[in-house]
């Protein structure tokens, strides 16, 4: 079977002239090459959306893990969220902090307890006891030194960027994944959770359709389960791409949603759509060249 991998940087109010933009572009390009070579190599594909989130969970320049945005007490709490697509099991973690890649955890949340959804102090404690060691804010926080690029280079932040960050694949064994990770959004509040980590929402895997991650404005992504939806689209005979335009139309139709979706279905085809400035975004069929935008 042809592998295939895309991943996101976030759809949102994007300066589609800025530094930021191309940064993230290019994060996600290293991301792509990555899970790509997990792939190429027979490795799975939870392996190669987790090994891409992490590649953008470490970027300074994306909402997620190193990077993510401050809540409104100057603190950070991520969500993650990672889904096998042939036995739709599922890890997710919300509010959790000081954690260096929390899509690492979800995916132990996933595999070594025996719930799907782990939160905020019990989701720490939880990753202490696999040995997932705790980071410091210091390690998390790049926000200011990336506002402070985007001013110098004549680019001040809108109010509403949105960089949450994805990933979703074909293995060689024709099973799907998808996986997802953010710190949320600019100074929300304490213990706000979005889509992100939400099943069916943030994302959604599925053998027998597609594999789904979004992003955008949670409180309206929520509300009609884009990825899910999405995924019912491919069941009822649409593309990756054509379910996922019409998703994002549906969203804004219904709630009046800004956002974007990525996915790979089972066929291997790959999809993404979007209804803000920009979504940074690259993905490789096979072992094809990575291709990449925004
Ligand atoms: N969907 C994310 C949230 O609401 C934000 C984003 O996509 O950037 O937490």
């Amino acid at each position: 079977m042809k592998t295939a991998i895309i991943v996101h940087g976030g759809a949102g109010a994007w300066d589609t002239d800025s530094e930021r933009l191309e940064q993230g572009r290019r994060a996600c390009r290293q991301a792509a090459q990555a899970g790509q070579a997990v792939l190429l190599n027979g490795g799975s594909a939870l392996d190669a959306v987790e090994t891409a989130v992490r590649v953008l969970e470490d970027s300074p320049y994306l909402d997620a893990g190193r990077g993510s945005y401050l809540n409104s007490e100057g603190q950070i709490e991520m969500d993650a969220f990672i889904m096998n697509g042939r036995t739709l099991d599922l890890g997710a973690v919300g509010a959790v902090q000081l954690i260096q890649n929390p899509i690492r955890l979800a995916r132990r949340v996933m595999i070594d307890s025996p719930h799907c959804f782990l939160v905020g102090r019990g989701a720490e404690a939880f990753a202490e006891s696999v040995g997932i060691p705790r980071c410091t804010l210091d390690d998390l926080v790049a926000r200011e030194s990336m506002d402070a690029l985007d001013i110098a280079s004549g680019h001040p932040l809108t109010a509403v960027t949105s960089d949450t960050v994805g990933a979703t694949a074909l293995d060689h064994y024709g099973d799907l994944a998808a996986a997802t990770s953010t710190g949320g959004t600019r100074r929300k509040l304490p213990g706000r959770v979005g889509d992100s980590p939400l099943v069916g929402a943030g994302g959604y895997a599925d053998n027998r359709t597609a594999a789904l991650s979004a992003t955008g404005h949670g409180e309206a992504l929520m509300k009609v389960l884009i990825c899910k939806t999405a995924s019912d689209f491919v069941g009822q005979g649409f593309s990756a791409q054509a379910a996922c335009e019409t998703a994002v139309r549906l969203l804004h139709e219904r709630v009046k949603g800004l956002g974007g979706l990525i996915a790979v279905d089972h066929q291997g085809r790959i999809g993404f759509a979007y209804n803000t400035a920009a979504m940074p975004y690259a993905y490789a069929v096979g072992d094809q060249e990575i291709m990449s935008g925004h």
